[in-house]
């Protein structure tokens, strides 16, 4: 687009190289200065002077009348496109060859119709017989005549470039904003400082835009003149500061060094601060700020390009990203800091282009923000799935693979919120392996380990949405039930002591019956875990003293008794 857009501009250029279409000020002009209380319908009194620069004019009117030599042949079909807007008012006179002047008139605050997007005014001649054969101007408090741009063209190609013009703003401004939405939203959903400096960089890039092109004066048309022109300077420095902060500010501290960042900062610092004199100055040292901040900007161009590659080398990884996001615009920026395209590109010259390659640089950041979420996303689902696997291990048991104390513990305190909901009996069932020593004397830890594990592997498959089941000790397994209690509740423990006795493990230790002992605390909803478990260790002890492989259930609250109210209740 740029480089079309370069192509036109090189028209442009060719154009007024043949003659007559494109006239920049010095040489091309008389001038006169006069008091400002000079009458526009005197000036045939003026005396003009060519060929030199003009003086002291800031304060006072400053007339050009063009050189008829230079102006021929001026058509009636004439269009005077003028891209400076800093004075106070500016008179534009056609003169006719039957020596009429017809006078067209713009001040500070009001452009009339005389606007167009892309920072321009434009004046066409009035439909007359006579032939004209002279324009003259007239500005009153003129910033720097050093800065006028001044074309002449057929009227058709004078609105045919206005066209394009707009049309090319508005795209790139609409980039813009959805730039500036996109990094805002994601800026308030991630909280990187990439973000916020990419928002705002677009969103004053986007208020310099609109007031640089003057489409801003769709809405307030009296802003129109040089406080905007004056406003656009400000935002200018401040966005192209903003996109440095933007560049090298998010980058890790170890991805360039300490002095490379701070200098870059600083100049971008110092860019923005020279703004402010840039945007306030209204008379000639403006042309030698304007070269002195050009020159900054090219040096801390070449320093964040410098920046980006060392970043890039040093493993930055979003550093290829950066480089092609900013490598546009920076060679933009760079170009038109050396070489004056600002009677090119339909008028629109550097500003226009500027424009453009910032809209490459929010659709490129834009992009990369999108790819960045998708790394993010990906690492964080990675980052939880390792979450979730280091939590499932921290709860279960390596060797059997069921819950372990923690893992038990957390299911039972679920459980028991549940059974207080509802008001459902508890029960604590307790199962310990008889004699599991000798067999590990015996046979050696390995059997011992695979009795556990097929012990293990009967507990597990009571384990449900209302059973929770652990390896609570060394071979000591627990089993916590909601909603179960009296005659079922000995059933279902004397089910798992026979599940345990019943488990052939013949292969590892032969002959020898493996057998568990086991111990119920049958509760109400609201007893607490600890007095739970107390009470199911008493009853496995009651168990074992009673001669083991045998079931001891005691109801809570009343240890004397068991669940059938008849003393210690042992069953085999
Ligand atoms: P009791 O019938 O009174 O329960 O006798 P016991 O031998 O089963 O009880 P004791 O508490 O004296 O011994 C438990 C043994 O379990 C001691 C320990 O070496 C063994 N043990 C604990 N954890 C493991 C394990 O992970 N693997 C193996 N193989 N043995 C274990
Ligand atoms: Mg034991
Ligand atoms: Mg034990």
């Amino acid at each position: 687009m740029i480089l079309i857009m370069l192509f036109f501009g090189s028209l442009n250029g060719a154009q007024a190289a043949n003659g007559r279409t494109d006239v920049s000020f010095t040489g091309d002009y008389c001038y006169a200065v006069t008091d400002l209380s000079f009458q526009n319908s005197a000036f045939n009194d003026l005396h003009f002077l060519c060929g030199t620069a003009p003086q002291q004019y800031q304060q006072k009117s400053l007339w050009l009348k063009t050189d008829p030599a230079y102006a021929q042949p001026l058509t009636n079909d004439i269009a005077i496109m003028l891209n400076q807007t800093r004075f106070n008012a500016l008179s534009v006179g056609f003169i006719y060859a039957d020596g009429v002047v017809r006078w067209k008139q713009v001040r500070n605050g009001d452009f009339g119709t005389f606007w167009r997007v892309g920072g321009q005014l434009r004046f066409t001649a009035p439909n007359r017989s006579y032939p004209l054969v002279s324009t003259i101007m007239r500005f009153d408090r003129l910033t720097d005549y050093g800065l006028l741009h001044i074309r002449y063209m057929p009227e058709g190609k004078a609105s045919q470039e206005s066209a394009s013009v707009a049309a090319v703003v508005s795209g790139a401004l609409m980039l813009l904003v959805i730039c500036f939405v996109y990094s805002l939203s994601m800026a308030s959903a991630m909280r990187r400082p990439q973000l916020l400096w990419q928002t705002a960089w677009a969103g004053v890039m986007i208020a310099w835009g609109l007031v640089w092109s003057q489409m801003h004066l769709m809405v307030f048309p009296s802003l129109a003149g040089a406080s905007s022109a004056q406003f656009a300077t400000l935002l200018a420095t401040s966005a192209i500061a903003l996109g440095f902060f933007a560049a090298i500010h998010p980058m890790p501290k170890q991805a360039i060094p300490r002095w490379m960042r701070a200098t870059n900062l600083w100049l971008a610092v110092l860019i923005a601060v020279a703004g402010v004199p840039l945007a306030v100055i209204r008379h000639a040292p403006i042309v030698y700020l304007d070269k002195v901040l050009g020159l900054i900007v090219v040096v801390n161009l070449l320093l964040a390009s410098a920046s980006m590659v060392v970043a890039r080398r040093r493993g930055y990884r979003h550093g290829r990203d950066m480089i092609i996001a900013w490598s546009v615009p920076m060679l933009v920026l760079g170009f038109i800091s050396v070489v004056n395209i600002d009677n090119q590109i339909w008028g629109g010259g550097s500003k226009l282009v500027v424009l453009v390659a910032s809209s490459w640089l929010a659709i490129w950041s834009t992009l990369t923000a999108t790819r960045r979420v998708h790394i993010l996303r990906d690492e964080r689902d990675a980052a939880k799935r390792e979450a979730d696997r280091a939590m499932k291990l921290a709860l279960r048991d390596p060797l059997t693979g069921l819950n372990n104390r923690r893992g038990f513990q957390d299911h039972v305190a679920r459980l028991m919120d549940y059974a207080r909901t509802e008001q459902l009996p508890i029960a604590l069932i307790l199962v310990d392996i008889d004699r599991f020593k000798s067999i590990n004397d015996r046979f050696g830890h390995d059997v011992g380990d695979h009795v556990l594990c097929s012990v293990a592997n009967e507990i597990e498959r009571w384990e449900g949405a209302y059973c929770a089941a652990g390896r609570v000790g060394g071979e000591e397994f627990a089993l916590f039930l909601v909603g179960v209690d009296g005659l079922e509740l000995r059933r279902f423990a004397d089910a798992v002591r026979r599940a345990v006795s019943d488990c052939d493990l013949s292969e590892w230790t032969g002959e020898l019956r493996v057998t568990a002992s086991v111990g119920v605390a049958e509760s109400p909803a609201d007893t607490h875990y600890p007095i739970l478990y107390r009470t199911a260790d008493r009853a496995l002890y009651n168990a074992k003293n009673a001669g083991r492989d045998r079931l001891s259930i005691t109801l809570v609250g009343d240890p004397s008794r068991d669940a059938n109210g008849d003393g210690l209740a042992l069953l085999r």
